[in-house]
């Protein structure tokens, strides 16, 4: 680890990116900080405790740094280290959040009792948002009267049962619509960015694992395609996945894929926030431009500063309640400004953040595939 800690020259560009530095001028919570933070844990030159460990927790894993950097530090890769030599003092808020979301039976059973609470509360905003019931998937679904252009692979995630289902429907009347055959492979689990965010390095490299095993018995595959851009970074990280992953709205929005598809036309407004991990690790961000485009009449306006981060940042949301206010607040306005028909954002987190500011309006808050199945023409 410290060879590739090393690799950073202290340069300081990132910290103008680094939204957590931005709020609190602090060096300390900047990417170089953090980086000498570690450097210097490593060493033993500093204890493990609670001041090391909020201030590597206190970074939201957006990657602008690791972006931006000249030197190319693995910042992502050296924080999940830094967060395992904390984790005995990293909060149990956090570890009991991250074991829960990542185990959608346990998150299932949370659910109902949180649906008790208070809508207005964090938890009970969230559990309100969330599913009952999982949606039952097949292990291979098969286009209809067409035939196959090949055969991806979904990639569910932990949450999507309990927060996406429609997003899950809406992959799949696209993927089938476009004549692919898709395989969701029952053995899948969470990614693993819960546990390695909250230093549980060995449950992370695990959970990789299975997914990976999981892939490789569904066959061959052309792609391994995620729907939370969230998700769709840590599988970026994953070395050895059967097949290269991309973002859903990339794969879809294919040339040879677009031309199977046609929507029908649209006369309202939508504003499109890009999460940090669609831009900052994935690179994928122009795609959800080039498939809203085929909605004819469809206003399309980009919200917030491209590779900023919205606050949502996992477990951040409900965990650093202030610090991911202060981040959303600027797209808020924007959005309040806009008044948009819609707001679509391609990770589940950051539409629950954007939409939990924006309740009275009564805005929708969509991912682009949903709004995509309901414009696409069915024959
Ligand atoms: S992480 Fe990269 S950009 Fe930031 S100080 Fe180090 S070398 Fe410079
Ligand atoms: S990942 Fe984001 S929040 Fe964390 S140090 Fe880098 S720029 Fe700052």
């Amino acid at each position: 680890m410290l060879p590739d800690a090393a690799q950073c020259v202290k340069c300081g560009l990132c910290l103008a990116e680094c939204p957590t530095y931005g709020l609190s001028g602090s060096e300390a919570q900047s990417p170089r900080g953090r980086i000498a933070l570690i450097q210097a844990l490593e060493k033993r030159e500093v204890q493990v405790g609670r001041h090391a460990a909020d201030l590597l927790d206190s970074c939201l894993l957006c990657r602008r740094c690791e972006k931006i950097c000249p030197s190319e530090v693995s910042f992502a890769a050296l924080m999940d280290r830094g967060r395992s030599m904390v984790r005995p003092s990293l909060p149990v808020a956090e570890k009991l959040l991250s074991a829960v979301l990542s185990r959608p039976w346990l998150g299932r059973m949370l659910v109902a009792p949180g649906k008790l609470l208070p809508k207005r509360s964090r938890l009970g905003y969230f559990a309100a948002q969330a599913s009952l019931r999982p949606m039952s998937l097949k292990p291979l679904y098969l286009p209809e009267g067409k035939a196959g252009l090949g055969r991806v692979g979904l990639f569910t995630g932990c949450t999507a049962s309990l927060l996406d289902t429609e997003v899950l429907s809406s992959a799949l009347t696209l993927l089938l619509h476009a004549g692919y055959e898709v395989a969701v492979p029952g053995g899948q689990q969470c990614c693993g960015a819960l546990d390695a965010h909250a230093g549980n390095s060995p449950r992370a490299q695990r959970l990789m694992q299975t997914n990976v095993d999981a892939f490789r018995n569904a066959g061959s595959l052309n792609a391994i395609l995620s729907i939370a851009t969230g998700c769709g970074a840590q599988l970026q990280d994953y070395d050895s996945l059967p097949a290269p992953h991309e973002d859903i709205c990339s794969f879809l929005a294919r040339e040879e894929v677009l031309q199977r598809l046609s929507f029908r036309s649209l006369a309202a407004s939508v504003a499109v926030h890009l999460p940090c991990s669609l831009v900052n690790v994935l690179g994928q961000e122009l795609a959800v431009f080039r498939l809203l485009n085929k909605i004819r009449g469809l206003q399309v306006h980009e919200i917030g500063r491209r590779g900023g981060c919205c606050g949502a940042a996992g477990t951040a949301m409900l965990l650093r309640p202030r610090m991911a206010g202060s981040l959303r607040d600027p797209l808020a306005e924007e959005i309040a400004g806009l008044s948009p028909d819609a707001v679509l954002s391609g990770n589940a987190s950051c539409r629950l953040h954007l939409a939990a500011a924006d309740e009275s309006a009564g805005r929708a808050y969509l991912h682009p595939l949903v709004l995509l199945a309901q414009q696409l023409v069915r024959e």
